[in-house]
């Protein structure tokens, strides 16, 4: 049997990623079912980014705000955003990992056993043995739903197509509103080029890993509407899950990517997330390969580095807010009145890039710009208790801080003392 140090299932950006990075150091095996370099994915991000992950030759168009529409409501969310050609960005990652010595084959992965220091795995065209391996098959993954690992799960359902002959009149904007109809659907748009546009529906459910097919009747008669000379290029399809899984490393397993659930609640998205965090899991996971520490204890250590509990708690928080906004009739209109409401800071929110402080400004701002018997709506039963502690959490930390340097506490910051809160550090992520 061949043997390699890591395998790695699945070239998703994940996959590719880690195999890039991995490759430097270890015999790496990569293995995809599809044609190595493919995706149905169309990706937005921001110029920073693109410049710190050697991306910029991908970039197809730059601007500088995202429009976020709701009936009543608009935001321009300023911000350097790039999108990027999806297929360039596979490509030049498949060429590194090339370089870097990656062995990628095109089979499928079927299933895996554990074997004396390592495990065993079988594909469709033969079986292989490695200390490692790395789950980067998206949210499908047989791993997952071979240990029934996922513990929650909301997905953004997504179909759409790349068109092209589109007539915008603004063709380089990147934008996003809703259809209004009963279902909440939203559009999505990521331009490519002044002809050239990807254009999907998307919508939000919970306790789902999503069914795009079911978007297809409806993103025909949207384009046939909008759209009537467009010619399709490419279906673009998937969804993007966040939620939480009950494990997040087996024995010589780890996930990386939508597989281990590597979207936050609420906003950042998940190419974005691998895009920031595939450098910090490779260094950890390239440390437990050289000292041979690959059980799951070790590896749920790795695991953790993805998961910055402290923004974890945030994004729960602003994951209710976003699925309240998703389900209300009143379509967006709370939650484009809250972006604005944000002014320059509601970049955090996209970018995932969210601190105390900056939610200490949404929760002030949240409720000056919504009614509070809207606000105590946004938060569902089952995660009240979890927020409401966590709400107490975070203003007491707030409020010490703001004591420790001797500053005025700003008015109007909603405080529940008393109540328990969770430590710091503790969640409910890892039970
Ligand atoms: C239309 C659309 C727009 C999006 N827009 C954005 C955006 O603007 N910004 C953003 O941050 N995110 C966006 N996303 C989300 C982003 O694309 C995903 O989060 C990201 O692709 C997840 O990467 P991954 O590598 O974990 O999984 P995937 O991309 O799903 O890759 C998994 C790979 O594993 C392969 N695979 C699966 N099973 C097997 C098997 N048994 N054997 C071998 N290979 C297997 C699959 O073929 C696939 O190539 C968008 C998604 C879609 C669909």
């Amino acid at each position: 049997m061949e043997q390699f140090d890591v395998i790695i299932a699945g070239a998703g950006p994940a996959g590719l990623t880690a195999a890039v990075e991995l490759g430097r150091d270890f015999k790496v095996l990569l293995l995809e079912k599809r044609k190595p370099g493919t995706t149905n994915a169309t990706w937005y991000s921001y110029a920073d980014r693109a410049k710190e992950y050697g991306l910029d030759e991908a970039v197809a168009v730059r601007t500088d705000y995202i429009k976020f529409t709701s009936p009543t409501e608009t935001h321009f969310m300023r911000d350097d955003c790039v999108i990027f050609d999806h297929h360039k960005v596979m490509q030049i990652w498949l060429e590194r990992a090339r370089e870097n010595g990656v062995d990628i084959r095109q089979e499928e992965f079927l299933d895996y056993k554990n074997a004396a220091g390592g495990v065993e795995i079988q594909t469709d065209k033969g079986s292989y043995f490695a200390p490692l391996l790395i789950d980067a098959m998206g949210i499908n993954s047989k791993i997952v739903r071979k240990n029934d690992l996922i513990k929650r799960k909301d997905a953004w359902v997504i179909y759409g197509a790349r068109l092209k002959n589109v007539d915008f009149e603004n063709p380089q904007q990147l934008e996003y509103y809703p259809l209004n109809d009963d279902a909440n659907t939203y559009v999505g748009i990521h331009p490519i080029s002044n002809t050239e546009t990807n254009f999907y529906l998307f919508k939000g459910e919970k306790n789902t890993l999503g069914k795009p097919e079911e978007l297809k009747e409806k993103f025909e008669e949207v384009l046939r509407k909008t759209q009537p000379n467009a010619e399709k290029l490419e279906t673009l399809s998937g969804s993007i899950v966040s939620g939480s899984l009950k494990k997040y490393a087996l024995d010589h397993i780890i996930f990386f990517g939508s597989s281990g659930m590597l979207n936050p609640d609420g906003c950042g998205m998940g190419f974005n997330e691998i895009l920031k965090k595939h450098r910090i899991f490779a260094a950890a996971v390239s440390k437990a390969l050289k000292s041979h520490r690959l059980d799951q204890k070790s590896l749920e250590k790795v695991a953790e580095k993805l998961r910055d509990q402290e923004v974890i708690h945030f994004q729960k928080i602003i994951g209710a807010f976003s699925l309240y906004f998703i389900k209300s009739t009143s379509k967006w209109d709370g939650g484009v009145k809250w972006l604005n409401a944000m002014g320059e800071d509601s970049k955090n929110w996209m970018r995932n890039e969210m601190d105390l402080d900056w939610l200490k400004k949404a929760n002030i701002r949240l409720h000056k710009s919504i009614p509070i018997s809207e606000t105590v709506k946004m938060i569902p039963m089952d995660e009240l208790p979890f927020i409401m502690g966590q709400l107490v959490r975070f203003t007491h930390k707030a409020l010490l801080s703001k004591v420790r340097e001797g500053v005025k506490v700003l008015p109007g910051l909603p405080g529940f003392p008393g109540l328990p809160g969770l430590k710091s550090g503790e969640t409910d992520e890892h039970n």
